[in-house]
């Protein structure tokens, strides 16, 4: 729609500005308004990540060179960096899955044995009980340390842990998805890691105080990414003995682990019971080690120039499906 000035304000002579006031060229423009109704485009939410490589140059021998049509010194490639569907394949548990989840429970099952029966064999009931104890306790501490470690350092090049690093980063970006992950599918990667650690030391070990301590610990570590799906859950739909033992803080709560999610993004890195979130991050002892790292080795944690697009949440999706 455009409205023009000129009919309703038609132009008169300019006689009554005095003739030394006036510019030597006086210009007198015809100023159209203009009003444009536009639809505002909706903001497309798949995103695109643009990644570039520069492509090595071809020898002198390459046949490419003979041609005369020019050769592209960069290769685009695209790909969507989108969160997974709920029915996305990624998310869903395979027999390779379920095999290592197994074979990690049957490793505990074996050194929980050994602890039980060695300790019925030597009437040892209170040091294995403690070493368990000691097991739980300290694994909240173990998913503390290598939370924080893989939040802040490496990438998915990384040796053994790249996958975990890229996972955790996807994870950050759409902390929702975990929920939607399938028990197996969530649990395999530390499975395998109890699997060869946990096989060597009960071939190795029969003390059922050792075996009260590894049973435990191995337990809450590779359950840990259990803990941490409730931890994402919704209060109506999780279990009810669950919501217990949230709220009990035997189990990392909602509310604790909601918190490694919000700026700054580095604190409450433990997800077994949560117990030594507020001891490390009020004595700042990540920020002493990443100093310390930094200064001795000059790497810079991530969470020091976070937040940025890869790290911080998706509100607008995680709002609509988080508790
Ligand atoms: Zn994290
Ligand atoms: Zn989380």
């Amino acid at each position: 729609m455009a409205v023009s000035l000129q009919a309703k304000y038609p132009l008169r002579p300019i006689t009554n500005i005095p003739r030394s006031r006036r510019p030597s060229l006086l210009r007198v423009r015809v100023v159209t308004c203009s009003v444009t109704t536009t639809t505002k485009p909706q903001p497309n939410h798949e995103k695109l990540v643009v990644e570039r490589h520069i492509v090595k140059p071809p020898l002198s021998s390459d046949p490419s060179l003979l041609s005369n049509k020019p050769q592209p010194k960069l290769v685009v490639e695209q790909r969507l960096a989108n969160p997974p569907l709920s029915n996305d394949p990624t998310l869903k548990s395979t027999w390779n899955h379920r095999l290592w989840v197994a074979a990690g429970c049957t490793t505990l099952f074996v050194s929980l044995a050994k602890s039980v029966t060695g300790g019925i064999g030597s009437h040892l009931w209170l040091e294995p009980a403690l070493a368990g104890y000691a097991g739980y306790i300290l694994a909240d501490l173990g998913s503390g340390v290598y939370h924080w470690a893989i939040d802040n350092y490496g990438d998915e090049s990384t040796p053994v842990v790249g996958t975990q690093i890229e996972a955790f980063q996807g994870h950050h970006k759409w902390p929702w998805t975990i929920t939607r992950r399938q028990f197996a599918n969530n649990l395999h990667a530390l499975a395998r890691v109890i699997t060869f650690t946990v096989l060597p030391l009960d071939l190795a070990f029969n003390d059922p105080v050792v075996h009260g301590f590894v049973c435990t610990f191995a337990f809450c570590i590779m359950f840990s990414q259990q803990f941490h799906a409730w931890a994402h859950g919704t209060k109506s739909k999780l279990p009810p003995l669950v919501v217990v033992l949230q709220d009990m803080g035997l189990l990392v709560s909602r509310r604790q682990h909601a918190e490694h999610h919000r700026a700054p993004y580095n604190n409450n890195y433990c997800i077994v019971s949560g117990a030594w979130n507020n001891v490390l991050d009020e004595s700042k002892v990540f920020e002493a080690l990443e100093m310390v790292l930094y200064f001795q080795l000059g790497v810079r944690p991530r969470s020091w120039s976070e937040p940025h697009s890869d790290w911080t949440e998706e509100t607008e999706i995680s709002n609509n499906n988080q508790a």
